[in-house]
Parts: C-alpha cells; structure tokens; sequence
C-alpha cells in the first residue's frame, strides 16, 4: 500500500516511516509532490483541520493520504490556544515567543489550576471519498519555567506529573510512548493495518 503524508515536515515523515514500514506500506510527503501546496488549517477544530487536509491532497493525487492536525489547550483559558497553538502569538509566531506568551497569560494562577492537554487528529482519506479519523491525547501542567532542551513547540512547558519531567526532558521515544501523536497514530496504525489486510 502507498500513502502520501499531506505534510513537507522531513521529521514527521521519518516518525511515521517507523511506524508503518512494518506493515509493508511505502510513504511519500508533500515535497515529492511540489506542485501540491497543503490546505490552509482555518478548521474550527483539529478533526476539521485533518480531514480538510488530507482531502484536498488525496484529490490531487488520486492516492491514500494520511494528514495531522495537533495542539495544545489548557484548561484555564478555555482551551487556548487549541487550533492556534502554532500561530499563537501572532503573525510572526516562533515556539519562544508562543511559550513567553503562554507564561504571561499564566503569571500567578497556581499549579493546581494549569492542567493541559495536548490533542492529535490524524486522518487517512482514500479515493473515492472515504475518511478514518483517529485521536490521540496527553494531560499534563504547565509549568511556570521551562525546563529541557529537546523537542519543539511547548514541549519545555508541558510537565506529566507521574514523570516530574516536561516532555523536553524525555528521550524521543518515550515521548512518542505516552503522546498524543504516538497514540492517535498507534490508533491510526490499526486502522490502516486492517485495510492492508482487506
Ligand atoms: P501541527 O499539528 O504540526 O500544525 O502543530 C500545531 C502546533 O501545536 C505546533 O506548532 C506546536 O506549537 C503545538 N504542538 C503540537 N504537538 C506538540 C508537541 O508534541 N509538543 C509541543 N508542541 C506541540
């Protein structure tokens, strides 16, 4: 089986070719395809965002394609910053200046009150119309300082209390274990073994 990754993110490429060689599936991404440019992620929620995603690149293809959508949404801003969690802090959003942001909203609310969850929507659209969606999530507490130094976005912010370690203090692969992307791929990896299989 062939499935096209609707992302140019070298990265996530190489994580989900972990994942799914085993099952014989071959995969591509969005710079094998440079005439393709990927949908605008202007969806209300991450399932929206996934779906549209990986649509519009499986009718330009005419391939199976498998799309993600993530964020961060803590529970004391209503679920902020959600589907902006990459553009957070504005126009000209970096990780630094979107986690500089979310200590600011933070300042003073204490330890008991900055739960968060992470949330990843993967979506695998096949020719013909088809869509599996699959959703993986990670609780966690912001913490007041970053701590770490590997990973990206607000990894240094985002402590699992059973760890006492932010997800930039754990290795790659067992934050993969216990994230909301490892699981909703794991989900994602059933559905499409199953499709191998049929
Ligand atoms: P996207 O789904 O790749 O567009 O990611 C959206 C944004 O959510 C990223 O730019 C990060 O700010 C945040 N995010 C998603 N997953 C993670 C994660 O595992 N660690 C840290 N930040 C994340």
């Amino acid at each position: 089986m062939r499935i096209v990754l609707a992302s140019g993110n070298r990265g996530k490429l190489e994580e989900l070719t972990r994942i799914l060689s085993p099952l014989g599936v071959e995969l591509s991404y969005l710079k094998d395809y440079p005439e393709i440019s990927p949908a605008p992620e202007d969806g209300e929620t991450f399932e929206e965002n996934a779906i549209k995603k990986a649509k519009a690149v499986c009718e330009a293809t005419g391939e199976i394609v498998l799309a993600d959508d993530s964020g961060l949404q803590v529970d004391c801003l209503n679920g902020a910053p959600g589907v902006f969690s990459a553009r957070f802090s504005g126009a000209e959003a970096n990780d630094e200046k979107n986690n500089e942001k979310l200590l600011r909203l933070l300042k003073g609310i204490p330890r008991e009150k900055r739960g968060a969850g992470f949330v990843c929507v993967v979506a695998l659209a096949i020719p013909g119309g088809q869509v599996y969606t699959a959703k993986g999530t990670c609780r966690g507490v912001i913490k007041e300082y970053p701590e770490g130094e590997s990973g990206f976005g607000y990894d240094p912010l985002f402590e699992i209390p059973d760890l006492g370690k932010t997800f930039s203090q754990l290795d790659p692969e067992t934050k993969n274990l216990i994230s909301h992307r490892g699981k909703a791929l794991e989900l994602m990896k059933e559905i499409i073994s199953g499709l191998v299989i049929s």
